[in-house]
């Protein structure tokens, strides 16, 4: 197991600032999804896990402009959805990004009894998947990486076992191109096999039924905010607009917290706490983060 710091710089619609630094463990004993792999331990992580089988060649990898806008297709049930693996990457995105979403996929990886499987593969603390993001990449910038980064690995660990991943879109991964792996949109997809399975063109979000899911989504207040770039986060701490301290949680009351912080250097530094307040100001911080305030 090797250790990754991760630092991450968080907004949070008010305009507070806050930086966590977490130490990021790496593992190469995290299964692939596949039933069918030999090369991966497939320890006992109960129903959520999934399993994926053998009922097609294709594994189906959906991104997550997928998920949200053609929930029903890559949840058909239908053929070439028989096999579906959900990177970590994104359904940590779809996860603050549509609650109702998110259940839904939350459903389908701990049912059992679905004709359909369904599996996680823990892209982003795989060691061969694992992309170490620069302080320039923005948010969407670096799920993409992932995504692909993922995809290419996935491609060549399957090839002993006869499967292909296949990245499924609706439209961020458009124009990409990965060797040894295929990007379908979903209505090429749906194109392709139509004439095999027919029902699938029911499961289709249209583009008229698209514009208001797009606009619901653009409405929804996201839970948590998009992270802010290291750089601009270190020069506001050089000039003194930002102050870094330990986050401690308030042990009576778990969405308030506390941060100590030194204002001006040395021993004439002004030393105060400040208080945050409600999930959204915490931004994910828990007890001994490192933040930046
Ligand atoms: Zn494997």
């Amino acid at each position: 197991m090797s250790v990754q710091e991760n630092v991450v710089i968080r907004t949070s619609r008010r305009g507070n600032v806050i930086a966590v630094s977490r130490e990021h463990y790496l593992r190469d004993d995290l299964s692939c999804g596949s039933d069918l792999c030999r090369m991966c331990k497939h320890p006992a992580l109960g129903l959520a896990s999934g399993r994926l089988g053998a009922s097609q060649e294709i594994y189906v990898i959906p991104d997550v402009s997928a998920i949200l806008d053609q929930t029903d297709v890559i949840l058909s049930d239908i053929k070439p959805f028989k096999e579906v693996l959900f990177l970590e990457t994104v359904v940590n995105e779809v996860r603050l990004t549509s609650a109702k979403v998110y259940a839904r996929v939350k459903e389908a990886l701990t049912t059992m009894g679905s004709s359909s499987n369904y599996a996680i593969f823990s892209n982003e603390h795989h060691r061969s998947t694992f992309v170490k993001r620069s302080d320039q990449t923005n948010t969407h910038a670096y799920r993409e990486e992932c995504i692909l980064s993922a995809a290419t690995w996935l491609a060549q660990h399957w090839k002993p076992i006869g499967r292909q991943p296949m990245l499924v879109t609706d439209k961020d991964l458009t124009g990409k191109v990965l060797k040894n792996v295929e990007i379908f949109s979903v209505e090429n997809l749906v194109r392709k096999y139509e004439g095999i399975e027919p029902k699938l063109r029911d499961f289709v979000q249209t583009r008229d039924e698209n514009s208001d899911v797009d606009m619901r989504d653009a409405k929804r207040p996201r839970l948590y905010s998009d992270y802010m770039p290291l750089a601009d986060a270190q020069r506001k701490l050089k000039n003194g607009k930002l102050l870094q301290g330990i986050y401690n949680t308030n042990p009576f009351n778990r969405l308030e917290g506390t941060v100590n912080v030194q204002k001006g250097a040395g021993s004439e530094g002004e030393r105060f706490s400040v208080l945050i307040q409600g999930r959204e100001n915490m931004n994910r911080s828990v007890q001994g983060d490192v933040v930046i305030v």
